[in-house]
Protein backbone atom coordinates (compact mmCIF):
# COMPACT_ATOMS: atom_id res chain seq x y z
CA UNK A 1 0.00 0.00 0.00
CA UNK A 2 1.55 3.51 -0.53
CA UNK A 3 1.63 5.97 1.99
CA UNK A 4 2.49 9.07 1.80
CA UNK A 5 4.08 11.67 4.58
CA UNK A 6 3.83 15.06 3.71
CA UNK A 7 6.09 17.94 5.83
CA UNK A 8 5.84 21.74 4.85
CA UNK A 9 9.41 23.80 5.32
CA UNK A 10 11.09 26.59 4.91
CA UNK A 11 10.24 30.59 4.12
CA UNK A 12 8.79 29.14 1.01
CA UNK A 13 6.46 26.57 3.01
CA UNK A 14 7.27 23.91 0.16
CA UNK A 15 5.73 20.34 0.55
CA UNK A 16 8.43 17.75 0.79
CA UNK A 17 6.87 14.18 0.79
CA UNK A 18 8.13 10.93 1.55
CA UNK A 19 6.15 7.87 -0.41
CA UNK A 20 6.70 4.72 0.92
CA UNK A 21 5.53 1.05 -0.09
CA UNK A 22 4.32 -0.13 2.94
CA UNK A 23 4.63 -3.68 2.29
CA UNK A 24 8.42 -2.74 1.60
CA UNK A 25 9.19 0.01 3.34
CA UNK A 26 10.80 1.44 0.38
CA UNK A 27 10.71 4.95 -0.45
CA UNK A 28 11.67 7.94 -2.22
CA UNK A 29 12.27 11.70 -0.71
CA UNK A 30 10.15 13.75 -3.10
CA UNK A 31 11.46 17.13 -2.87
CA UNK A 32 13.91 18.13 -0.10
CA UNK A 33 13.23 21.42 1.03
CA UNK A 34 15.62 23.45 3.49
CA UNK A 35 15.18 21.10 6.58
CA UNK A 36 15.54 17.74 6.09
CA UNK A 37 15.25 16.61 9.27
CA UNK A 38 11.47 15.74 9.89
CA UNK A 39 11.51 13.73 6.81
CA UNK A 40 14.44 11.85 7.86
CA UNK A 41 13.28 11.25 11.38
CA UNK A 42 9.94 10.51 9.79
CA UNK A 43 12.38 7.35 8.18
CA UNK A 44 14.30 6.35 10.54
CA UNK A 45 11.63 6.03 13.10
CA UNK A 46 9.40 4.16 10.42
CA UNK A 47 12.45 2.25 9.67
CA UNK A 48 11.49 3.44 5.94
CA UNK A 49 14.74 2.88 3.51
CA UNK A 50 14.95 5.84 1.04
CA UNK A 51 16.50 4.68 -2.03
CA UNK A 52 16.27 7.86 -4.04
CA UNK A 53 15.54 11.62 -4.05
CA UNK A 54 12.89 12.95 -6.92
CA UNK A 55 12.84 16.79 -7.92
CA UNK A 56 9.55 17.86 -9.70
CA UNK A 57 11.51 20.68 -10.31
CA UNK A 58 14.45 22.48 -9.18
CA UNK A 59 13.39 25.89 -8.23
CA UNK A 60 15.38 26.52 -4.77
CA UNK A 61 12.47 25.61 -2.51
CA UNK A 62 12.49 22.28 -4.17
CA UNK A 63 16.15 21.34 -4.09
CA UNK A 64 17.67 23.30 -1.41
CA UNK A 65 17.51 20.31 0.68
CA UNK A 66 19.05 17.82 -2.14
CA UNK A 67 22.63 18.25 -1.38
CA UNK A 68 22.03 17.70 2.46
CA UNK A 69 20.17 14.52 1.89
CA UNK A 70 22.73 13.07 0.01
CA UNK A 71 25.40 13.39 1.89
CA UNK A 72 23.40 12.19 4.79
CA UNK A 73 22.07 9.09 2.99
CA UNK A 74 23.95 8.76 0.06
CA UNK A 75 21.07 7.99 -2.90
CA UNK A 76 20.20 9.36 -5.95
CA UNK A 77 19.20 12.18 -7.17
CA UNK A 78 16.71 12.25 -10.33
CA UNK A 79 15.55 15.32 -12.14
CA UNK A 80 14.33 16.15 -15.70
CA UNK A 81 17.34 17.67 -17.66
CA UNK A 82 15.36 20.91 -18.29
CA UNK A 83 15.96 21.59 -14.86
CA UNK A 84 19.57 21.60 -14.52
CA UNK A 85 19.32 25.44 -14.84
CA UNK A 86 17.35 25.75 -12.16
CA UNK A 87 19.42 23.86 -9.87
CA UNK A 88 22.47 25.65 -10.93
CA UNK A 89 21.13 28.92 -10.73
CA UNK A 90 19.84 28.42 -6.82
CA UNK A 91 23.19 30.10 -5.18
CA UNK A 92 22.53 32.69 -7.00
CA UNK A 93 18.51 32.89 -6.12
CA UNK A 94 19.56 32.85 -2.45
CA UNK A 95 21.52 35.29 -2.36
CA UNK A 96 19.22 37.43 -4.17
CA UNK A 97 16.66 36.64 -1.31
CA UNK A 98 19.19 36.64 1.48
CA UNK A 99 19.17 32.77 2.16
CA UNK A 100 21.30 30.13 3.35
CA UNK A 101 23.71 29.56 0.57
CA UNK A 102 22.98 25.95 -0.78
CA UNK A 103 25.00 24.05 -2.30
CA UNK A 104 24.54 22.39 -6.20
CA UNK A 105 24.04 18.75 -6.05
CA UNK A 106 24.76 16.35 -8.63
CA UNK A 107 21.82 14.66 -10.71
CA UNK A 108 22.67 10.96 -10.91
CA UNK A 109 19.55 10.12 -13.43
CA UNK A 110 17.88 12.37 -15.39
CA UNK A 111 13.70 11.42 -14.96
CA UNK A 112 12.16 10.79 -19.02
CA UNK A 113 8.71 11.67 -19.74
CA UNK A 114 6.30 8.14 -19.34
CA UNK A 115 9.24 6.70 -17.64
CA UNK A 116 8.09 4.18 -14.64
CA UNK A 117 9.69 4.62 -11.62
CA UNK A 118 9.54 2.05 -9.08
CA UNK A 119 9.18 2.21 -5.30
CA UNK A 120 8.68 -1.16 -3.77
CA UNK A 121 5.47 -2.85 -4.95
CA UNK A 122 4.58 1.04 -6.44
CA UNK A 123 4.65 1.67 -9.83
CA UNK A 124 4.65 5.54 -11.06
CA UNK A 125 4.35 7.25 -14.33
CA UNK A 126 6.47 10.70 -15.01
CA UNK A 127 4.31 12.83 -16.74
CA UNK A 128 5.57 16.34 -17.96
CA UNK A 129 3.84 19.13 -16.60
CA UNK A 130 5.54 22.32 -17.51
CA UNK A 131 4.59 25.65 -18.01
CA UNK A 132 5.59 26.48 -14.61
CA UNK A 133 8.72 25.55 -15.34
CA UNK A 134 10.24 23.70 -18.12
CA UNK A 135 10.74 20.20 -16.46
CA UNK A 136 8.39 20.11 -13.75
CA UNK A 137 7.14 16.60 -13.64
CA UNK A 138 4.22 14.71 -11.98
CA UNK A 139 4.52 11.60 -10.39
CA UNK A 140 1.17 9.41 -10.55
CA UNK A 141 0.32 5.95 -9.23
CA UNK A 142 -2.58 3.81 -8.87
CA UNK A 143 -2.37 2.11 -5.75
CA UNK A 144 -3.53 -1.40 -6.69
CA UNK A 145 -4.59 -2.43 -3.30
CA UNK A 146 -6.77 0.30 -2.14
CA UNK A 147 -7.77 1.27 -5.97
CA UNK A 148 -7.11 5.00 -5.54
CA UNK A 149 -5.17 7.14 -7.70
CA UNK A 150 -2.59 9.44 -6.40
CA UNK A 151 -0.50 12.41 -8.38
CA UNK A 152 2.40 14.50 -6.96
CA UNK A 153 2.51 17.53 -9.23
CA UNK A 154 5.19 19.76 -8.02
CA UNK A 155 3.89 23.39 -8.82
CA UNK A 156 1.54 22.38 -11.90
CA UNK A 157 -1.61 22.67 -10.08
CA UNK A 158 -2.66 23.87 -6.45
CA UNK A 159 -5.95 23.42 -4.59
CA UNK A 160 -8.14 26.69 -6.46
CA UNK A 161 -4.65 27.62 -8.38
CA UNK A 162 -1.67 27.06 -10.65
CA UNK A 163 1.78 27.65 -10.71
CA UNK A 164 3.17 31.21 -11.86
CA UNK A 165 4.46 31.10 -14.42
CA UNK A 166 6.85 34.63 -14.51
CA UNK A 167 9.79 32.86 -13.46
CA UNK A 168 12.79 32.36 -16.26
CA UNK A 169 11.33 29.02 -18.91
CA UNK A 170 7.74 29.89 -17.41
CA UNK A 171 4.78 29.89 -20.26
CA UNK A 172 1.18 30.25 -19.15
CA UNK A 173 -0.17 28.38 -22.42
CA UNK A 174 1.91 26.07 -21.49
CA UNK A 175 0.74 24.91 -18.21
CA UNK A 176 -2.86 25.22 -19.44
CA UNK A 177 -2.11 22.75 -21.49
CA UNK A 178 -0.10 20.83 -19.41
CA UNK A 179 -2.91 20.40 -16.66
CA UNK A 180 -5.98 19.84 -19.39
CA UNK A 181 -4.48 16.84 -21.33
CA UNK A 182 -2.02 14.98 -18.14
CA UNK A 183 -3.45 15.81 -15.25
CA UNK A 184 -7.63 16.39 -16.16
CA UNK A 185 -6.99 13.56 -17.88
CA UNK A 186 -6.75 11.53 -14.83
CA UNK A 187 -9.27 9.42 -13.12
CA UNK A 188 -11.46 12.07 -10.94
CA UNK A 189 -10.73 10.61 -7.71
CA UNK A 190 -7.27 11.32 -8.21
CA UNK A 191 -5.42 13.13 -5.07
CA UNK A 192 -3.47 15.65 -5.67
CA UNK A 193 -0.32 16.73 -4.00
CA UNK A 194 0.92 19.92 -4.83
CA UNK A 195 3.92 21.32 -4.09
CA UNK A 196 2.45 24.44 -2.05
CA UNK A 197 -0.94 24.58 0.53
CA UNK A 198 -3.59 21.38 0.73
CA UNK A 199 -4.14 18.49 -1.35
CA UNK A 200 -6.83 18.50 -3.58
CA UNK A 201 -8.54 16.04 -6.01
CA UNK A 202 -8.46 16.21 -10.27
CA UNK A 203 -12.63 16.11 -9.86
CA UNK A 204 -12.64 19.48 -7.21
CA UNK A 205 -10.10 21.36 -9.58
CA UNK A 206 -11.91 20.26 -13.01
CA UNK A 207 -15.19 21.81 -11.68
CA UNK A 208 -13.56 24.74 -9.67
CA UNK A 209 -10.28 25.79 -10.66
CA UNK A 210 -11.24 29.29 -11.53
CA UNK A 211 -7.82 29.69 -13.86
CA UNK A 212 -8.94 26.50 -15.76
CA UNK A 213 -12.92 27.39 -16.32
ZN1 LIG B 1 8.45 26.22 -8.52
ZN1 LIG C 1 7.56 25.91 -5.16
Amino acid sequence: MLNIDCVTVGPFQVNSYLVTCTETMKGIYIDPGSDINEVLKIAEKKQISIEKIIGTHAHIDHAEGVYKVKKTINVPYWLHEKELKNLESMPEIANGYGLPIPEVPEVDNFLIPNQNIKVGNLDFKILLTDGHSPGNITLYTLDKQTNKNHAIVGDSLFAGSIGRTDLPGGNLPTLLESIRSRLFTLPPDTIIYPGHGPSTTIEIETNNNPFLN
